[in-house]
């Protein structure tokens, strides 16, 4: 394998900036997808606490009307305990006032707590539509990143490949086949520098043999790894 480590180094170092552009590019859908999910999350609580209140405001008003209904009746009866004649029929209907006006005590406790309920969820209500003006307004600023980086990381990818095939043009013959193959692979760790007599892929010692080429500026093959190792310029 007679190719220069320089190339082998230039070729490591596109190949390292291609794969931090390419998994940037990726990244923003991703962070769109999180703040879609967050918005999502924020509706769906909004929806949740906003069912909760009808329920209560439900469950209050029907609870008015029966009290309304009972008080109703008390005063019903009250009228014909003023005209009652009878004994036995006057101490009914005192005793089912008392009982009615006992249940309406009861009644009255409960819509106090539902009103309480209300209120509080009527506040949890504000909080939760807040928050999905929140989830709304970061999902816009994310999109509007992400679109505009992508733009910028589009370029700077193409003119990298375009690098990236300018540099692939100096290998030919059966390097070239094995290191489209590593290529393939391994993507960018087909390549790895020279560390203290070390490839860095595998941090295996290299012969002496092999370390003599790399000090003439050639590249090897790391007989543990396989990866085409080089010894950098300020290595
Ligand atoms: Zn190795």
């Amino acid at each position: 394998m007679n190719i220069a480590a320089s190339i082998i180094q230039t070729l490591h170092r596109i190949h390292r900036q291609k794969t931090d552009l390419e998994g940037q590019l990726a990244r923003g859908p991703k962070a769109v997808a999180a703040a879609q999910a967050q918005l999502k999350h924020a509706m769906d609580h909004f929806q949740m606490v906003r069912d909760q209140l009808t329920h209560a405001k439900m469950e209050a008003d029907s609870k008015q009307l029966q009290m309304l209904e009972r008080e109703g009746k008390i005063h019903k009866w009250e009228g014909m305990l003023n005209v009652s004649k009878e004994n036995r029929e006057y101490q009914a209907l005192k005793d089912q006032i008392a009982a009615d006006a006992q249940a309406n005590a009861v009644l009255s406790d409960e819509i106090l707590e539902l009103l309480e309920r209300i209120d509080d969820t009527q506040e949890q209500l504000g909080k939760a539509e807040q928050q999905v003006a929140v989830q709304r307004e970061n999902l816009a600023t994310v999109e509007q990143r992400v679109a505009s980086r992508r733009e910028i990381l589009k370029t700077e990818l193409a003119r990298v490949l375009g690098e990236l095939s300018q540099e692939e043009q100096k290998l030919s013959g059966e390097f070239k086949r094995e290191y489209e193959r590593l290529i393939a692979a391994m993507g960018e760790d087909a390549m790895a520098e020279l560390d203290d007599n070390c490839c860095s892929g595998c941090c295996k010692s290299l012969t002496p043999m092999l370390l003599d080429r790399l000090l003439m500026k050639m590249s090897v093959t790391c007989p543990s790894c396989g990866r085409i190792v080089y010894k950098g310029e300020s290595a």
